[in-house]
């Protein structure tokens, strides 16, 4: 999701016209690791969700999991819609099983300062916060596996979920695995996350006042990005690789129209030059191939995102960006299966949403169950189960 927290930042306190002074690697987190090994080039957004199965591999429950592999609600994902799916589930006396996948915690987890989450008055870190959700969450008793998930079966009750090798079963699932940001993939640019390298203006915009910023990208993302960064940067070079844009015309139009964007076509970023924060960019002319440097205080990546849906292609329908689609609020196609946060939401993507989501798919599949309990016990109706979640 993306937020005034989203992407690593830096630090307001320290000088609220500085830009990302806080590190986004384990050590601007105080005790917070943070492995980007496992990230594609990526910012997960929910849970880090396996690709390849691993069925066969022998997996073992106790070791994994505590033993605990059944539960009426399991829930897959970490991030603020998944646990906060947790904490209802949990405090209704559903005991769930949340996988929370190896890099547990979602996209907070590489954000630094947060602070457009209610309740922190004076901002909080990203993984602080992930873990003030999750201590939550295992206070009212939901078990927590990190551990990514390879295949789901769907198709019958209860839903059955594979974790290397590990079969859990729940009869109701929550499907939270977030979306991730995509990045360019170089190494300069993982290394300076969090440093002046962000994907997210909305989250860490306010940081850049007084700089000039690049954003990358040509589609509607990236113009809307460039025109907010402009309430705080001196100027805005957009950098795209073609001289096309997917972009609508009215972006267009009123990026063009801000003399503090600096449209610049047939360009990519390929370097972020600096060691403690972004200092510049070595750019690449896609046509002639010639490289020039420029100096530049921040790096806005705005390529668009990735929905973690892979494993769910086949039993959950997807859209055409690729995002779960939802029926009435929390709803997938199938009975029993609910859906939270920005694994279908890509038009929101902040973490009180993600929560909010991850809430009401709680209380979705809390009364779904007691509809089906009681139209097993012969005391419901046939429209119990569409009724559980009107
Ligand atoms: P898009 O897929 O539309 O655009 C991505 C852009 O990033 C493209 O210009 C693409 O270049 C470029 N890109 C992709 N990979 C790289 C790379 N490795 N290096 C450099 N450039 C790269 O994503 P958006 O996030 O912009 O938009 C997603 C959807 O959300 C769209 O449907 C959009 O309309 C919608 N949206 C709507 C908004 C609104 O209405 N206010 C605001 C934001 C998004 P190329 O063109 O060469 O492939």
């Amino acid at each position: 999701m993306t937020d005034t927290e989203k992407t690593a930042r830096p630090d307001p306190a320290a000088s609220p016209d500085a830009p990302m002074t806080t590190p986004a690697g384990a050590d601007a987190f105080a005790g917070f690791a943070i492995d980007f090994s496992r990230d594609e080039g990526v910012a997960g957004a929910g849970v880090a969700v396996a690709s390849t199965p691993a069925a066969g591999v022998p997996g073992s429950a106790s070791a994994e999991s505590g033993g605990r592999t059944e539960a009426k609600v399991l829930i897959i994902g970490s991030g603020p819609a998944g646990l906060t799916a947790a904490i209802y589930a949990a405090r209704a006396d559903l005991a769930p099983i949340v996988l929370a996948g190896s890099a547990a915690g979602g996209q907070l987890m590489i954000t630094s300062d947060v602070e457009n989450y209610p309740g922190f008055p004076e901002g909080i870190q990203g993984p602080e916060l992930m873990a003030k959700f999750r201590e939550q969450a295992e206070r009212f008793g939901t078990h927590i596996v990190d551990i990514d998930v390879d295949r789901v079966d769907f198709s019958r009750r209860p839903f059955r979920v594979w974790a290397r090798g590990t079969e859990y079963r729940g009869d109701a699932v929550i499907v939270a695995s977030g979306a991730s940001a995509l990045w360019l993939g170089l190494d300069s640019e993982t290394r300076l996350r969090g440093r002046g390298v962000s994907a997210c203006a909305t989250c860490d915009g306010f940081f850049f006042r007084g700089e000039e910023v690049a954003v990358v990208g040509g589609g509607d993302t990236a113009l809307e990005e460039a025109t907010f960064l402009t309430r705080f940067a001196t100027k805005v070079h957009l950098l795209h690789r073609r001289d096309a844009f997917r972009a609508s015309k009215i972006m267009i139009d009123r990026a063009k129209a801000n003399d503090k964007i600096e449209i610049r076509t047939n360009v990519e970023v390929d370097e972020v030059i600096g060691t403690a924060k972004v200092e510049g960019l070595r750019l690449r002319d896609t046509k002639t191939g010639e490289t020039s440097q420029v100096p530049m205080g921040g790096l806005f990546i705005a390529i668009g995102y990735k929905p973690n849906t892979d494993i769910f292609r086949g039993e959950l329908d997807v859209d055409e960006k690729g995002y779960l689609v939802v029926e009435d609020e929390t709803r997938s196609k199938i009975d029993g299966v609910f859906i939270a946060g920005d694994v279908h939401d890509h038009r929101y993507r902040q973490a009180v949403t993600a929560a909010g989501d991850g809430c009401k798919a709680a209380i979705d599949a809390e009364r779904w169950l007691e509809a089906m309990h009681a139209q097993e016990a012969g005391i419901g109706s046939a429209g119990a189960t569409k009724a559980a979640t009107a």
